[in-house]
């Protein structure tokens, strides 16, 4: 690793030597199929192959700096090695500068396009575990995976916020809160950047881009300032904090103006106000779309030029060579000046330089020969810390190995289910490539409960009311104890995961009607990006379990917990609305609480934000805090006392609600302020000391710059409450 002042003196000499041609190249970057053998980017001839002409044309003549993605499905990590070395062949020995290709791709959770990876939960899912350390170890596992492929850069964590659920990037987030997403975020990228295989992390989408107001992937939001800052930025903040060396950029618009040309967030706020000095790359084709969807840019030379001025510095093209080419023009005619090309020249070149790219270009022949560093692999224990128990109605689960089980729902059989989008494809919707030696729900319920014990109803999602009365009257001749419906949605994300309606599919809650009329304990198990409204049928199950998208290990961990055999621990992270029409954070304002009749039960949801039960539980008995009043600077020391009657050991995540009661701006009806998983023994007591800065409970005021008012504050623990004052 070089020293600041070594890095600046090769950076220093190497911008001496690169023409503005070679300058262009570098801030363009195209997706692998513009290289590969096939009629276009999207139409490739299998196997994928590099196509010397076309390498030759991108890479030497014009001097692209960065390439993507995968031709549209999973490769093995040696033929990643082998595309990766054929790209930086060219780069680094026919390329007049040499400067090695910076390679990125989408490993969402685990290596989503190296086949045989371990797929984790996604990020949703990891939000549940509410285990910031796991979440750490997570990353580290999954840039060995990326790393070992070659590649050194990686489009993850989403930091945006998941708070509306109609929107189908909703469970790329880790849930609705800006403290849990502030604390994931941040493990992830020290897990990417800082573990033994270190990678490049990127933020995305900056920003503002998780609330559209229609709630369809890319169509405007309108968020005003003071909320921004509020809600959605402190996650990107921490991650800066945390050394996050690229950004990608907000696809969509935000209060009227595309992001990719707002000068005032892309460099106003992100360079000078947080001091972000890594890369900022556009995503997806969005330069063009200025042209074609935004229609702020009469055509693609004006687009480049409002991007450019806004602070971008790569183009993710993906799919033409006119890019480089239209930069080009723009200097040689004086519109945009060669001193702002090299701002950004220079952060992918550091970039580059810190990846040590320039002396492997290839992470695998770098550092691991000897002393392999040991990274075990987390997917599973986090497939089983993510499960969320809802409802256990008479204590209906967990059901003994004993019992016979009927098993159904278009989500029991199906792998790609478990894993969702971004899983071996883009869609994740192709069998052919996920690890098919990994058992789907059904056939881990089969391995643990054994076939006798199971009778299994495959569904595929648009099943019939012919489908539903087999399943009765298997249900009534063969007297299972249990149905267990797995219910949900298949795999999708961005556009094509559009939705007119948030409810859950009507033949789902017929299933689910139809089965309850048998007499028999029905058990929903939802596997779905988003909380689907389900109040119908709720009533109709004696128990609930929300497994999200629990990754390749989801069915084992189903299997574990339906069992007994893993305690669930899962908390959700959102807020899970009852009505379709009613998706509001658990960090509402008081008017939201306002019924129709003017009582102040409004706030109803199916479930609240940070709810889960577990099968062995601690309870918690009381709280304490040291003062009554306290000074700005001053920390606030809360005990939490809890005690395990049971004979197992109990998990429970305590979670620290505080409310600012009066305040100038309409304070929320209570914020997470804290929380920390613990574990308790078997009839143990523990007391759980926590630590609260006065700091931490302002907000952005009238202003919108943060401010902390004096005044009374009410902090809650379970039903336990305080109060205290703030005196400044
Ligand atoms: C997505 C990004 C992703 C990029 C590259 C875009 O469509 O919005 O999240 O990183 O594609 O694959």
């Amino acid at each position: 690793m070089l020293t600041k002042g070594r890095s600046q003196i090769f950076l220093d000499s190497l911008m001496r030597t690169l023409s503005i041609e070679d300058k262009v190249g570098e801030m363009t970057q195209l997706t692998l199929g513009m290289l590969c053998d096939g009629s276009g980017p999207y139409t490739l001839d299998e196997p994928h192959t590099l196509n010397e002409d076309k390498l030759k044309k991108a890479i030497v003549d014009l001097k692209i700096g960065s390439i993507l993605n995968s031709g549209g499905h999973a490769y093995s990590s040696s033929k990643w090695n082998t595309l990766i070395e054929g790209i930086q062949a060219a780069a680094t020995q026919e390329k007049t500068s040499g400067i090695p290709v910076l390679y990125g791709i989408d490993a969402i959770h685990g290596a989503t396009y190296t086949s045989g990876a371990e797929l984790s939960p996604q990020q949703i899912g990891l939000a549940a575990t509410w285990n910031t350390e796991l979440v750490r170890k997570i990353a580290e596992s999954s840039a060995k995976d990326v790393y070992e492929s070659g590649i050194p850069w990686n489009f993850s964590p989403v930091l945006d916020l998941g708070l509306d659920p109609r929107w189908p990037r909703f469970w790329e987030t880790f849930g609705e809160d800006p403290l849990l997403t502030s604390d994931m975020g941040e493990a992830m990228v020290l897990g990417y950047q800082e573990g033994p295989y270190p990678i490049a992390a990127t933020l995305k989408h900056f920003y503002g881009y998780g609330m559209p107001l229609s709630g369809k992937d890319r169509t405007p939001a309108w968020i005003p300032e003071r909320q921004l800052r509020e809600y959605f930025l402190p996650p990107f903040e921490r991650a800066i904090n945390a050394g996050a060396k690229s950004i990608m950029v907000n696809s969509g618009e935000l209060n009227g103006i595309p992001v990719h040309i707002n000068k005032k967030l892309l460099h106003d706020l992100l360079r000078l106000e947080l001091g972000f000095e890594g890369v900022l790359v556009t995503d997806w084709e969005d330069i063009k779309y200025l042209v074609s969807r935004h229609k702020v840019a009469e055509n693609y030379r004006d687009a480049v030029k409002l991007a450019i001025d806004a602070g971008i510095d790569m183009s993710m093209v993906p799919t033409d060579l006119e890019f480089p080419e239209i930069l080009l023009d723009l200097i040689k005619d004086g519109e945009i000046s060669e001193a702002r090309i090299d701002e950004s020249v220079r952060r992918i070149l550091h970039l580059k330089l810190e990846l040590g790219l320039f002396e492997n270009p290839i992470p695998t022949t770098s550092v691991i020969t000897s002393e392999e560093p040991d990274v075990k692999n987390y997917t599973r224990q986090a497939a089983e810390e993510s499960i969320t128990l809802l409802k256990n109605e008479s204590d209906a689960l967990p059901i003994g190995l004993d019992r016979k089980i009927l098993v159904t729902g278009p989500t029991a059989n199906s792998l790609l289910a478990l894993n969702g989008g971004w899983s071996g494809t883009w869609q994740g919707d192709d069998p052919k490539y996920s690890n098919s030696e990994r058992p789907n729900a059904a056939e881990a319920l089969i391995q643990k409960f054994g076939q006798d014990n199971v009778i299994n109803f495959p569904l595929e999602m648009d099943f019939d009311e012919s489908d539903i009365d087999k399943i009765v009257s298997e249900t009534r001749s063969q007297k299972p104890d249990y149905a267990i419906l797995f219910l949900g949605e298949m795999p999708y994300t961005e556009t094509p995961g559009n939705i007119e309606d948030l409810t859950l599919f009507q033949n789902q809650k017929d299933l689910a009607t139809a089965l309850k009329s048998t007499g028999i304990k029905i058990i929903y198990v939802f596997i779905e990006g988003r909380p689907r409204i389900f109040n119908e049928i709720e009533p109709l199950a004696d128990g609930i379990l929300m497994a999200y998208l629990p990754g390749d290990y989801g069915g084992v961990a189903l299997s574990e917990i339906i069992s007994g055999d893993v305690n669930p621990t899962g908390r959700l992270p959102f807020t899970w609305p009852k009505n379709a029409s009613s998706h509001i954070p658990y960090f509402r304002k008081h008017t939201e609480d306002i019924h129709t009749d003017f009582s102040l039960n409004a706030f109803n949801p199916q479930f609240n934000f940070g709810d889960g039960l577990s099968y062995c539980a601690a309870s918690i008995d009381s709280i304490s805090i040291d003062k009554s009043s306290y000074l700005i600077d001053d920390t606030i020391k809360l005990t939490v006392s809890l005690s395990n009657k049971s004979e197992c050991v109990a998990t429970e995540v305590i979670q620290v609600y505080i409310s600012d009661l009066v305040a100038s701006i309409t304070p929320s009806v209570e914020r997470l302020r804290h929380y920390k998983k613990v574990n308790i023994g078997p009839n143990e007591t523990l007391d759980v000391a926590m630590r609260i800065p006065l700091k931490d409970l302002g907000f952005i005021g009238i202003d919108n710059s943060y401010i902390i008012e004096s005044g009374n504050f009410k902090i809650r623990v379970n039903s336990f409450a305080k109060t205290f004052d703030l005196i400044k």
